[in-house]
């Protein structure tokens, strides 16, 4: 596998000396290196921002990503309605999230089972409208010192008056409307009402974090649409260019061929975006896959593209 970062500007990234490059390559899979998780894409990511800080501090950086959970994730303790009781736990138990045990060095520690022990954490603070923490544990001086308060509690709190009457959560987690709890739409459901409440609405991504916390914009892409990505059109040139090699069982041979494959695609082509100039043409996706198709080879795609596409589909 081979992770990268381009730009219509530099190419593929690498330092103003040409020493530093941001290309990893990974054998994935369970007896080789693993597989890239959350923690590559921030190592990788602070890598592009080392460079990008040090060597074109001129330029104002987006950095783009796929919507994929890789990217996505959130640090474990981060607000989240998904699992929260609604009410305080009774007796012994308490709620909290589950998070992968880690020793000094911060790594992480595995059970008798060969499985990453697991305990249970406190969720972190929420934030009130006015700005203000919210905990979700009860305080020392409460009588249920350091339990959950449940989803009920926490909504009343926030003025929500009928929470504890509210069910725990619509079948499913269906509920007949998504907005449910936002302006004038009734609440339906304590899991909905909380889901839609502003701050657990903007939880961001670690990498959402690691990124503006060090000036840099970030953008994911909507999901299930990587055609939106120009990276993808690299890695499509690159597969062309692959087999035109002889086929090789030496690792060494078949890891230079994909080196030499990207390292052939022009800049020329990295500044091409058909899919995007199809998508501000305002296309539907199967439209714009059509039109990437057809206009292969073009920059751009004609202004009276969805004419052309009707006649060659004899619609209309
Ligand atoms: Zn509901």
């Amino acid at each position: 596998m081979v992770a990268d970062f381009v730009s219509a500007d530099y190419g593929w990234l690498q330092s103003t000396d040409g020493e530093q490059h941001t290309r990893l390559l990974l054998k994935v899979g369970k007896n080789c290196e693993g597989y890239f998780q959350n923690k590559d894409v921030l190592e990788h990511a602070a890598k592009v921002m080392d460079i990008l800080e040090r060597d074109y501090p001129q330029d104002d950086h987006l950095l783009i990503f796929d919507n994929a959970p890789t990217h996505t994730k959130r640090a474990p303790d981060e607000l989240s309605a998904g699992k929260m009781p609604k009410g305080t736990p009774k007796g012994d138990k308490n709620w909290g999230v589950e998070v992968v045990v880690r020793d000094d060095q911060g790594k992480i520690v595995h059970g008798t089972d060969g499985k990453p022990k697991k305990t249970k954490a406190r969720m972190r603070n929420a934030t009130f409208l006015n700005g203000n923490p919210q905990l979700l544990y009860f305080p020392d001086n409460h009588m249920y010192s350091g339990k959950s308060k449940g989803m009920a509690v926490i909504l009343k709190e926030r003025g929500f008056k009928n929470a504890l009457q509210l069910r725990a959560q619509c079948k499913n987690f269906k509920c007949a409307n998504l907005l449910t709890g936002t302006g004038t739409v009734p609440a339906c459901c304590c899991r909905r009402l909380l889901f839609n409440q502003p701050d657990f609405v903007g939880v961001r991504s670690l990498l959402e974090t690691a990124c503006t916390g060090r000036g840099f914009a970030i953008l994911f892409l909507p999901k299930f649409h990587p055609e939106l990505n120009p990276i993808e059109q690299c890695w499509g040139c690159a597969k062309l260019k692959y087999p035109l090699n002889p086929p090789s069982p030496k690792e060494a041979l078949v890891e230079a061929n994909v080196l030499d494959a990207l390292s052939s695609i022009d800049l020329k082509l990295i500044r091409r975006s058909r899919f995007l100039d199809a998508y501000r043409q305002g296309l539907c996706p199967e439209l714009v896959v059509w039109a990437a198709k057809k206009y292969h080879g073009h920059r751009v795609v004609p202004q009276n593209v969805l004419a052309l596409f009707n006649v060659a589909h004899e619609i209309g």
